[in-house]
Order: C-alpha cells, then structure tokens, then sequence
C-alpha cells in the first residue's frame, strides 16, 4: 500500500512517497518557497530530478502542486492509491506518548503548544490541513520528534529551575530528531541481536543531538526545550551559560530576541570557524591546518565525548554507539575523532571499515563496545507508524 510522509516547513514542504510494508520510496521531492510566486516544485521522476518554477501562495496549492505531479508523471494512476498519509509534528509536548490517528481535536491539542515550537509546529498544521482537505477519507498520522523521549525520568528531563516553571509552562527538556534515534536504535537493536542493549544514537547533521537508549526506550538526549540545547551543531551553539545573553545583549545593544537568534543562526561550526556552517568545509580546511576550523572541529569532538561518557554512566554501560545522518555518515574524521575521544571505554575503530559508506560496524571485531553507521530514514519511521495505527 502507497503511504506518504510529510514534512512541511514554514515555506517548504517535503514528502516521500512508500510502497509498504516493503518500505520501498516510490519517489520525493519538494515543494520550496511557498508563499512566493517563484515557488520551485522539484519530484524525483526515474532518479532524475523534475522542476517546475510556479506561483505557490500556501501550503494547499502545494500539497495540490504535489498530488497532480504525482498523476502527471504517471507515479499513483488515481488519488485512491494513496492510503495514508503520515506528518512529521516537531513538538508534541507530554500531550503526546505515541504517534496519534489525526482528527479535529488532535489538531487543536497540537495548536495548543504551539508555545513550545513557535517555529515548526504552526507549520506542521498548515501541512496536515492542506493533506486533510484534499485527502479526507485518507488516514492521516502526526508522528512527533518528541514522543520517543517520552519515556526519560524525571532526573533527565526536568532542569534544576524552579518548578514552577514547570508546572506552569512546560518548561522542560523534550528533545528531538525522536524518529531518527528510534529508527536507527531499532535497526541497532537487531544488528547487535539484543533488545535490551544500551546503545548512544549520534545523529549527527546540521542539526545534531545524541541520545541514550537502553532496552529500546530513551532515558536521555542532548536537546532541551528547544533543538538549542545539547552539543554544537552546524549553526547552533548547544549549552552555554545563559548569562551569556544578558552580557552579549548589553555590550552589542541587541535583544534577547537577537542574541539568541546568534546562538541559533551563527554559532556552532559557523560561529567558530567563521567559514561555514558544513562540516565538509570544516574537515577540509582543518587538514589544511586551519586554526579555527581545527577547534571548531576539536570543540564539536569534545562536546560529543562529554555526552557519551555521561550517558555511559547514567546507562551503567554501553553497547554500541551509532554514526547517522549527513555527517555521522559521511564524514568518517569526524567518527573517528569521536572515537579516539572515547576509547577509555573500551572501543576500537577499524580504520578500514571506517573509511567507507552505508550500514556497516566501523569497530574492530574484540572492540568491548561496538560501533556502527546506520543510515537514518526518518520517512520510512513515519511511514511504519502510519501502517501500526491503521487498523
Ligand atoms: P543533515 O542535516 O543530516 O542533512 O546533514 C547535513 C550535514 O551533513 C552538513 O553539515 C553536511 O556538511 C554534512 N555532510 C553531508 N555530506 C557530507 C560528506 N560527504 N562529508 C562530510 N559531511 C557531509
């Protein structure tokens, strides 16, 4: 059965669509600048890239851009082949502990943390409504970033404010990228042949957190309240000490507002290095001997470290630890660097293995704890979660 997977953004919207169970994409593409007249429609068509320059003012023209050029390139014959349509929601705050059949007044409870998510989950909205009002005897799921981390103790997610904070605006820790770490702990999981391994997912990315799975549940991640927190990322500063604002605020006479746009839009890689913000530009220039691209890069290692020394502790033992996404895995210096950082705990890297791509272990057969690539699919994750909830 076709399923399709969504992620639409404040001006953008992705989808990929799956032939499952086989969990074979059929085709992806996008639908970028929506909003604009010069939206630029791009569909996956035989491997090859198609696109089309049109006028898009919101998110139901492109969901309608999408749906006919799946027709017009011949990839569904009628609208019924598809039979459920999955969305990606950032934030579904503690309202949500597992993926949920979308109805009215889910969308209102996803409205209504809107708080927490500002950003995303207003434009999450605008993709499920468009996808409901072209597709309204279709099965639609929302799968949350946040719901796998559902499962952390108290000590992990609550920040030591005051409680009130709490209680009164959900200020806590619920992390991200939830899909991914499920998807390639699972995968984990059955390579290793145990279910109740301790495993560390580093989904490394321009975006990037970690996460602490023991026996298939999170009991720990990087990022907080919002994907801010946690370690340094492509553009993003992880934790720093928020008085930070208050002093760059006063010396820079920015508000808070802007300095903590800083903190999200030029730190991280970006900020340090002062080339850029992708980690191929970093590894280069750093074997060139570059000195802020070197400690951009030696920052990012020693952050990751810190967290996977940490949650070896708080699990009482490791596993495996897991590479994904854009640089988990494709940048094998920065694999190994994490590695090497690491190797107190009784981890070996195989140079070799290292070296190359796709899911594969990259320690060496007596390494204590094992390491692995897994590639990431966060569609097929949504996808799965749409087949499990249709019933
Ligand atoms: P993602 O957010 O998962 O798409 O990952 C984006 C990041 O992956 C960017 O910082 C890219 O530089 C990085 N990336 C993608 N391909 C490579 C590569 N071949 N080598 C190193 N980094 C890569």
């Amino acid at each position: 059965m076709k399923i399709i997977a969504v992620n639409a953004g404040s001006s953008s919207l992705k989808f990929q669509l799956l032939n499952m169970p086989e969990e074979h994409e059929i085709t992806s593409g996008l639908v970028e600048r929506i909003g604009y007249d010069n939206a630029v429609f791009t569909i996956k068509i035989d491997g090859k890239k198609v696109k089309k320059e049109t006028p898009v003012p919101n998110h139901k023209v492109a969901v309608e851009l999408v749906i006919e050029g799946l027709l017009e390139h011949k990839v569904i014959a009628s609208l019924d082949e598809i039979k459920g349509v999955g969305h990606r929601v950032v934030q579904g705050g503690e309202l949500f502990k597992d993926s949920v059949v979308i109805t009215d007044q889910v969308v209102k409870d996803i409205e209504s943390l809107n708080d927490l998510a500002p950003l995303h989950n207003p434009a999450n909205i605008t993709g499920i409504e468009a996808f409901r009002e072209l597709l309204p005897n279709v099965i639609q799921v929302a799968v949350f970033d946040t719901t796998f981390h559902q499962t952390m103790r108290e000590d992990a997610y609550l920040y030591a404010a005051p409680y009130d904070w709490y209680k009164k605006y959900g200020v806590r820790k619920y992390g991200f990228h939830g899909t991914s770490h499920q998807f390639v702990s699972e995968r984990a999981q059955e390579l290793l042949g145990n279910k109740d391994a301790k495993i560390i997912v580093a989904h490394l990315g321009n975006g990037a957190s970690l996460c602490a799975v023991d026996g298939g549940k999170s009991v720990d991640t990087s990022m907080g309240l919002t994907p801010l927190e946690g370690i340094p990322m492509g553009t993003r500063s992880g934790n720093i000490d928020p008085a930070v604002l208050m002093l760059v605020s006063e010396k820079e006479n920015k508000t808070y507002e802007e300095v903590l746009n800083d903190l999200n839009k030029s730190s991280g890689y970006l900020g340090v290095s002062g080339i850029s913000n992708d980690s191929r530009d970093i590894v280069e220039n750093m074997l060139q001997g570059h000195y802020r691209a070197t400690l951009a890069h030696r920052i990012q290692i020693k952050r990751i470290a810190d967290y996977i020394g940490s949650y070896y502790v708080y699990m009482g033992g490791l596993d495996a630890i897991c590479f994904t996404a854009g640089i988990g895995e494709n940048a094998p210096e920065v694999r190994k660097d994490v590695i090497n950082a690491i190797k107190v705990l009784g981890i070996t890297l195989d140079e070799e293995e290292n070296q190359k791509r796709g899911e594969r272990m990259i320690s060496t057969a007596d390494s204590k704890v094992k390491a692995f690539i897994i590639p990431t699919n966060e569609e097929v994750m949504i996808a799965r979660e749409v087949l499990r909830l249709n019933k």
